[in-house]
């Protein structure tokens, strides 16, 4: 049985006063669902919500991290800094670091190996922009992402990945790929994986779905039998829309 995970990504969104008060609202709620559910605050906030989170079921889990040990990069983290404040989770490859930070496939590559020698777990992200879809090249594109930034690794590092599937088009913007199309990509991942890997590893991979997802569309989503969970920009800024999401399995 593959692992249901529900994330929430808040991006460069709330302050340490913030960061206390939706932590306060979410420890309020209460689950009834399977999903492992992770928070991603920004880094100035990850101390204080592992430990404002320690006693409860919530993972506090960073959104990037860089791939030196330490040295002169300036303005950047590790993933022994991230270890220290208790975090054991990143997200790598989100389409802002792509599309704004420049971030390549063979830098994600990289990142991707410092985490996991850092024993960390990735949440690796991935998905086509809109023009990729409309001239039918969102399998190529996501194929050759997957390809480029994990298909160096051993399948037992496969244990420590999850991948998320984020359709550019519909990050941020209220417009969500449809369950069909949604489960029809994670097929195609799933296949990827198991051509290069084997049916084993590739059905034990979590495939996360991002992209506008919402507490009136979550279910749908998430009854597909090839997504296996999702990652939550706008709504996981809110408590109740959060938990909604959660308990969607
Ligand atoms: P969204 O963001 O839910 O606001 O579309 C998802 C993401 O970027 O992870």
């Amino acid at each position: 049985m593959r692992k249901h995970i529900v994330a929430g990504n808040w991006k460069m969104n709330n302050d340490l006063a913030m960061t206390e008060s939706l932590i306060t609202e979410l420890k309020n709620q209460s689950q009834t669902s399977n999903a492992e559910v992770m928070i991603a605050p920004t880094f100035t906030n990850l101390w204080h919500a592992f430990e404002a989170l320690r006693s409860s079921n919530v993972e506090v889990i960073a959104q990037n991290m860089h791939f030196a040990e330490s040295g002169a990069y300036t303005g950047e983290i590790s993933a022994e800094m991230l270890k220290s404040v208790g975090v054991q989770t990143v997200i790598l490859g989100h389409s802002e670091r792509r599309a704004y930070f420049n971030e390549t496939d063979e830098l994600l590559a990289k990142k991707v190996d410092a985490a996991l020698k850092s024993n960390m777990r990735v949440i690796f992200c991935f998905g086509e922009e809109l023009a990729d879809r409309k001239a039918g090249n969102h399998e190529t594109i996501v194929g050759n992402q997957i390809k480029n930034g994990l298909f160096h690794l051993e399948a037992e590092a496969f244990k420590n990945i999850v991948l998320a599937y984020e359709p550019v088009w519909a990050i941020g913007t209220g417009e969500t790929a449809s369950p069909e199309q949604a489960q029809e990509m994670h097929a195609f991942i799933r296949e990827t994986l198991a051509n290069k890997y084997g049916q084993e590893t590739a059905n034990s991979v979590s495939i996360l779905y991002g992209g506008s997802v919402k507490p009136n569309n979550a279910k749908e989503i998430f009854s597909k039998p090839d997504v296996d969970g999702g990652l939550i920009g706008g709504a996981a800024l809110n408590a109740e829309d959060f938990y909604t999401i959660v308990n969607a399995f």
